[in-house]
């Protein structure tokens, strides 16, 4: 495409054809406003022509899927996202989903403790504890000795920390290792099915790693965390499931004239004069011959080893700091048990810290926990959904279903000391699930976003970048549409006005 002026820009604009590789939350979400280009009210020069998700699975979704156990369907992925970030419930609202949005039951976890359950202490920041004046909630989980350590914390010198730090060495340095053990691991495990020893202060916990630096206590005596605490639930969810949100962002793609394809594996990207060539294929890449879609603008958001395999030709910088993230596998056993044999059980759940030596790190009681699940119980049955699986400890997962799903409800029946035998069990397994956070994460992330913002037509999203959580991800998906746009606009007044200088 050669000329200049209104015409030769207005062309371009035209042919544009953008594809969004990766149908999770992130990469639908990144659809989503790039097909709400497509609204009449815009101008023609900012309308893509079309808008195009290619998704390896059968279905959308990721990480985010309902499944059913027992007649009830329940979320076999992410349950909740966070309410007071805003992104997540926004995203809900703007998709007419208001009336669903459904918070958890005011109702409290438990932790494991040598053995024994109690309360999960208020007034702590990913488990480290913050407020002084609540330090008599620690007593239990930790021993006396532990808790009078954590209250002479403040008294303690402080070095200003200027390089990122494990969560464990700066939190153990500060209040003991039992706070790590017993506190932290329980809480960066149900987030990131991380190890404290490898997790970076500054990317997982940034309000304890801005203390850190400013060389301030954690036990800030200055800090009144009740009266500063921001209002409102803390968590949300939907009726229905949170699994249900990528069909309804599926389908409002499609409405508004976006495709969305499953089944469809990108096998290789390549570079091309005006854009982009993708190769795809299907999951078992002998069965199908590859097939090629040309595209002018591409959004990868799929997790880290597979964008790192995608970009190695292309943008081999992006490609290896990709390749260096760590993932974590983790599975869910839901479980739907006799509602007789549950009975009396009170709160949302539990968080067992791998000091415990188990091999299921959390229950959620479901029925407890959402009114929608009860809702939808039958048969009087209620669901517990446990959660296995820590960075590095995949061996856990090798056993077959049966194996697995009767070791978690072992192990529940033991921590609970009540009989349980489940009506009906589903194990759901997320291979390679998480992204590790670990130290210096976050300059990598800035190394990545740095090698693909070299790249015209090329912009990238995903769990590894501001969050695993469901408001990060959309947050990170929202970015990389603004850099897309960004990126190909100022290619755009190049191709039209010619280089400058
Ligand atoms: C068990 C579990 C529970 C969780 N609970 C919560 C929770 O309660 N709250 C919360 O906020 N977060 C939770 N999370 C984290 C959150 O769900 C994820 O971080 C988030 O959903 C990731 O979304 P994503 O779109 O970035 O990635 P993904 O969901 O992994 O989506 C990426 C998609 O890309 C596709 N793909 C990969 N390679 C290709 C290819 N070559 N071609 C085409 N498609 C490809 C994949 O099939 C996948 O569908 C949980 C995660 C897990 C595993």
């Amino acid at each position: 495409m050669s000329g200049g002026g209104k015409d030769a820009m207005e062309e371009a604009a035209a042919a544009r054809r953008f594809v969004v590789i990766g149908g999770g939350i992130s990469g639908l979400v990144a659809a989503w406003r790039l097909v709400n280009q497509l609204r009449p009210d815009r101008s023609p020069r900012e309308r893509p022509v079309e808008v195009l998700v290619l998704e390896s699975s059968p279905s959308v979704g990721g990480k985010l899927a309902v499944g059913e156990v027992g007649g009830v369907t329940v979320d076999v992925g992410a349950e909740s996202m966070l309410a007071r970030r805003p992104e997540g419930v926004a995203l809900l609202k703007e998709l007419g989903l208001d009336d669903d949005v459904v918070h958890p039951r005011a109702a409290s976890a438990s932790v494991l403790s040598r053995g024994t359950l109690y309360a999960l202490p208020k007034g702590t920041v990913m488990g480290v504890p913050v407020d002084r004046t609540r330090l008599r909630g620690l007593a239990g989980i930790l021993d006396e000795e532990e808790v009078a350590r954590v209250g002479q914390e403040s008294r303690r010198e402080v070095l200003r920390v200027t390089e990122d730090i494990d969560v464990a060495s700066w939190v153990t340095w500060r209040m003991g290792r039992a706070v790590v053990d017993r506190l932290v691991e329980p809480l960066l495990g149900g987030v990131y099915a991380g190890n404290a020893d490898r997790l970076s202060l500054r990317a997982t916990v940034p309000q304890l790693w801005q203390r850190a630096r400013a060389g301030r206590p954690l036990l800030d005596p200055a800090a009144q965390p009740e009266a500063a605490a921001p209002q409102g639930p803390v968590f949300a969810g939907l009726r229905g499931g949170v699994g249900r949100l990528p069909l309804v962002l599926a389908q409002k793609i499609e409405d508004a004239g976006g495709d969305v394809r499953t089944g469809v594996t990108v096998r290789g990207l390549t570079r091309t004069e005006r854009g982009w060539r993708i190769e795809t294929g299907t999951r078992d890449a002998a069965a199908t011959a590859p097939g090629f879609i040309d595209a002018d603008g591409v959004i990868l958001a799929v997790p880290a080893p597979a964008a790192a395999k995608l970009l190695a030709a292309e943008v081999p910088v992006a490609a290896a700091e990709f390749g260096q993230v760590e993932t974590a596998s983790v599975a869910v056993v839901a479980a739907a048990i006799g509602r007789e044999q549950l009975d009396g059980l009170t709160g949302t759940g539990l968080l067992i810290p791998p000091v415990e030596r188990r091999v299921i790190k959390a229950a959620t009681f479901s029925s407890n926990k959402w009114k929608w699940v009860s809702d939808e119980t039958r048969e009087d049955n209620l669901v517990v959904r446990l959660s296995l699986g820590r960075a590095r400890e995949e061996t856990v997962l090798q056993r077959d279903d049966a194996e697995l799903s009767d070791l978690a409800v072992a192990e529940l029946r033991d921590v609970l000391r009540r009989e349980v035998t489940p009506v009906a069990t589903r194990v759901v397994r997320w291979g390679g699930a998480l992204p590790q956070y670990e130290v210096g994460h976050l300059d990598r992330v800035h190394r990545i976003r740095e090698a693909v913002a070299g790249v015209p037509g090329l912009a990238v999203c995903g769990a590894v970048f501001d969050g695993v959580g469901i408001p990060a991800c959309i947050a990170a998906a929202d970015r990389a549409v603004h850099d897309l746009d960004a990126g190909l606009r100022i290619d755009l007044r190049t191709l039209v006005n010619g280089p400058r200088g």
